[in-house]
């Protein structure tokens, strides 16, 4: 990247500087390509997560609407993350879209039989089915194939967020056979702002930026160095995954181990079965207290994890991914999501599981928030 940043031109511009930041693009889309197993003119460059799985959800959606106008319903997980769920939420209330949320088990894990039904009463009206490759908060890996499975049955697309799981899981776009798949650069160790959504071959998309059709579906002067960036971490994280995995699954075990050890009734959220989940992910709700203090608390002794929770007029909420597995609402608001990756090592985890019982006893005797309502004087 400090290389690319020498190089001044515009990938649009047809002058040498502007061919040189193209080729550096060009390169960067064979890379990731060949990372994601996809054609390079798969691959659209974006600002990130968000931006891609805002084209995807939408621009499938205009696109397939305007196909068929039958075709309003958009189907997705509840427990997606708000860059699938507000896009889907804003087709419903400005696009006359029909929402449907598929529901989940108690470790996260999307009911299948659910998504059969929600598909087969009426499978014409589907535009999309957008399904998470693993959740960002509990780390649950969901069961693509069978989505993939009942969609393609009806010749519905399907759209991934992958961005928890590029780079960590075994992904393989041709294979996999998804039409649409976001990826960011900052989960898999590349610069913030950068994404990219990589959309089947002949799959339509109605573009969301209109302007200089830089990209297909997209527009925008593209970031050459970020873009370099982001594919230099993607083939690295690619390359090493499967020792990168075999390490942080180590870690990750350990800190489960630990956290239980000290905090005897933390509930650790998400797949117990480690294959099921991420393996730099541990989720835990610690009766009685409040997350964002736990965090606060544990930030002061220099570890950094976080919270699920929203804030609503100062009041902390608790995660709707938590609140879709049937946890406590209660419970839910003391959880914090503890994330491993390629630089985490033992002593990471050392450090939390003595820092863990000190902060956990403040964090209780803190107290919570609250608003009473009661029927006693
Ligand atoms: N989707 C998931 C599952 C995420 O975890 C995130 C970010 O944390 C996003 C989308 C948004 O990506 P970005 O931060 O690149 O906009």
């Amino acid at each position: 990247m400090t290389a690319a940043y020498a190089i001044t031109g515009n990938a649009s511009s047809l002058h040498a500087s502007g061919r040189q930041a193209r080729k550096l693009v060009e390169e960067a889309r064979e890379t990731i390509a060949g990372a994601l197993g996809c054609r390079p003119g798969e691959v659209i460059f974006t600002s990130g997560g968000t931006e891609s799985d805002n084209l995807a959800i939408k621009g499938l959606f205009w696109a397939r609407r305007a196909g068929d106008q039958r075709r309003i319903q958009v189907i997705t997980s509840s427990v997606e993350h708000h860059a699938v769920l507000d896009p889907v939420e804003w087709l419903g209330t400005h696009e006359g879209a029909v929402v449907q949320l598929i529901p989940v088990d108690s470790h996260g894990q999307i009911d299948v039989d659910a998504l059969r039904e929600m598909v087969a009463a009426d499978p014409g009206s589907v535009a999309l089915i957008s399904v998470m490759a693993a959740n960002n908060e509990v780390g649950t890996v969901q069961p693509l194939n069978e989505v993939v499975a009942i969609a393609s049955e009806h010749g519905i697309p399907v759209h991934c967020d992958a961005v928890q799981a590029a780079g960590v899981l075994d992904l393989n776009f041709a294979i996999d056979g998804i039409d649409a798949l976001t990826v960011s650069s900052h989960k898999v160790g590349g610069p913030h702002g950068v994404g990219a959504l990589v959309a089947a071959r002949g799959v339509a998309i109605e573009a969301l930026l209109h302007g200089g059709a830089h990209e297909r579906s997209r527009s925008g002067t593209l970031d050459a160095p970020a873009i370099a960036g982001f594919a230099a971490a993607l083939i690295a994280a690619v390359d090493q995954r499967e020792q990168t995995v075999a390490r942080i699954e180590v870690l990750r075990d350990s800190l489960i181990k630990g956290v239980r050890h000290v905090v005897p009734d933390a509930v650790l959220q998400g797949d117990p079965v480690a294959s099921g989940r991420l393996p730099g992910n541990a989720h835990f709700s610690f009766p009685g207290c409040e997350g964002d203090a736990l965090l606060m608390l544990l930030d002061a002794r220099g570890i950094e994890c976080s919270t699920g929770s929203a804030c609503t007029a100062g009041i902390p909420e608790p995660s709707h991914v938590l609140l879709a597995m049937g946890v406590d609402p209660e419970l839910a608001r003391g959880s914090l999501r503890f994330s491993l990756g390629s630089t985490s090592t033992q002593a990471d985890v050392d450090a939390l599981i003595e820092a863990l019982p000190a902060a956990v006893d403040r964090a209780r005797r803190a107290g919570r928030p609250r608003i009473r309502i009661s029927s006693e004087a």
